[in-house]
C-alpha cells in the first residue's frame, strides 16, 4: 500500500490539471464543484464554476438568490435536482449555521443533494478529515491494481473497496489524497485504452500482468430506460409564445417549456389534434399549424425522450388555460428551459 501511495501521489504533483477548485480549502467552493462536476464533464462544468462563483461569491449570496435565477444560471448542465438541493442546502446553510459551512462530517452528510462521495470530498479536502471520496475513478482504480472483482455496485462489493480506501487514506494529506486517486483514475487509468505502458503502477498492477484491464472493474446492474413521447406547441401570436411551468415531481422540475403535450407513443399528428387537450389549444376555428419537425432523441440516464416540435400560428387571441404565462418572443431567453428547449431556440428554425 505503501508503494501505492507514494507512487500516486508523486504522479499526482507532476500531472495534475490545475483547476481553479484545487486553488482553495473553501468548503463553499470545494461544495459547488463537487455538485457541478457530478455526471459532468470538467471542461463543461468549469465554465458553470466560474458563472456560479462571480455571481454568487459566498454562500449567503447563493442562499439570497430566487431558484429561478439559479435555474437559469444553472441551464444546459442537466439533472436539475442538483441546482434545487444547492439552494436548499445553501439556506439551511444561512439558516442554521448562520452562513458557515459545517464542518463535522455527519453534519456534511446530512446536507440535502450530499452523499458519501461529496461529504467525504469536502471533509478531506477542506477540513483534513480522513474520509476516503469514492466516485467510479477510484473505483476502477483500485478493483484493477488489487486485483477485485467483487461488483462496484453491490452491498458486499462497496465495503470491499470501502475498505482498502479506508486503510489507504490513513496517514496521508486526505485532500491531496483523494484528489490524487480520482486524477490518476480521471487521466491515466482510465476505462478504455489506459496508460498503462507509461504508468508508474504498471510493475504491481494485478489486472495489467493478468491481462484483464478490459473485465475490471465488475458493475452488475445495466441502466435501464424508458422512452418518452413529448409533443411541443409553439403557439405564435403575433410576438407573443406561451410558457408553462413544469411543476410536476418530475424530469426538470420548476423549468419552462412550451405547452407539451405527451403521449404513450409516438402519435401521429392527426390523432394529437383530435385529443380533447389539444382541441382547446389547436382548433382550424382559429390556429394553423405551420410546421412539424420530425421526432428527435435528447437522453438522459434513465429515460429517453423523444420529441418533436409543433409551431402553430393563432388567428385570434383565445383564452389561455390558468397555468400559461405569455411571453414576449424576445424575453423568451430570460426563462430557463430543459437542453432540448434550449437547443431548439438557439437553432436557425426557431422563432423568428
Ligand atoms: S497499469 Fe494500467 S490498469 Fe494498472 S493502474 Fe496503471 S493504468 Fe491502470
Amino acid at each position: 500500500m505503501d508503494v501505492f501511495n507514494s507512487r500516486i501521489h508523486q504522479w499526482y504533483s507532476l500531472f495534475k490539471r490545475d483547476l481553479p477548485w484545487r486553488d482553495t480549502r473553501d468548503p463553499y467552493f470545494i461544495w459547488l464543484s463537487e455538485i457541478i462536476l457530478q455526471q459532468t464533464r470538467i471542461d463543461q462544468g468549469l465554465a458553470y464554476y466560474q458563472k456560479f462563483t462571480e455571481t454568487f461569491p459566498t454562500i449567503t449570496d447563493l442562499a439570497n438568490a430566487s431558484e429561478d435565477q439559479i435555474l437559469k444560471l444553472w441551464q444546459g448542465l442537466g439533472y436539475y435536482s442538483r441546482a434545487r438541493n444547492l439552494h436548499f442546502t445553501a439556506r439551511c446553510i444561512r439558516e442554521h449555521y448562520n452562513g458557515e459551512f459545517p464542518q463535522q462530517h455527519h453534519l456534511i452528510l446530512s446536507l440535502k443533494g450530499v452523499g458519501e462521495y461529496t461529504a467525504a470530498a469536502i471533509a478531506s479536502i477542506s477540513f483534513n478529515q480522513a474520509y476516503p471520496a469514492i466516485d467510479g475513478n477510484v473505483f476502477r482504480v483500485l478493483s484493477r491494481f488489487f486485483g477485485i472483482s467483487e461488483p462496484i455496485d453491490t452491498g458486499p462489493g462497496k465495503k470491499i473497496f470501502s475498505a482498502i480506501a479506508k486503510e489507504l487514506i490513513k496517514g496521508t494529506d486526505p485532500g491531496m489524497h483523494n484528489q490524487a486517486l480520482m486524477e490518476f483514475g480521471a487521466l491515466q487509468c482510465t476505462p478504455q485504452k489506459p496508460a498503462c505502458l507509461k504508468c508508474p503502477l504498471q510493475d504491481q498492477c494485478f489486472a495489467f500482468s493478468a491481462n484483464k484491464i478490459a473485465e475490471l472493474p465488475v458493475k452488475l446492474k445495466k441502466t435501464m430506460q424508458r422512452d418518452r413521447y413529448f409533443n411541443y406547441f409553439v403557439l405564435f401570436h403575433g410576438d407573443k409564445t406561451w410558457l408553462k411551468k413544469r411543476m410536476e415531481k418530475d424530469i426538470w422540475e420548476n423549468l419552462f417549456e412550451f405547452p407539451m403535450i405527451e403521449t404513450s407513443e409516438a402519435t401521429s399528428i392527426e390523432n394529437l389534434v383530435a385529443m380533447p387537450e389539444v382541441i382547446q389549444l389547436v382548433n382550424p376555428d382559429f390556429a394553423v399549424i405551420k410546421s412539424v419537425e420530425n421526432w428527435k432523441v435528447h437522453l438522459l440516464t434513465h429515460q429517453r425522450i423523444n420529441y418533436r416540435i409543433i409551431q402553430v400560428n393563432l388567428l385570434q387571441e383565445i383564452i389561455m388555460p390558468l397555468n400559461m404565462i405569455e411571453v414576449n418572443k424576445k424575453d423568451i431567453f430570460n426563462f430557463a428551459v430543459p437542453k432540448l428547449l434550449e437547443t431548439y431556440l438557439t437553432g436557425d428554425n426557431c422563432i423568428e
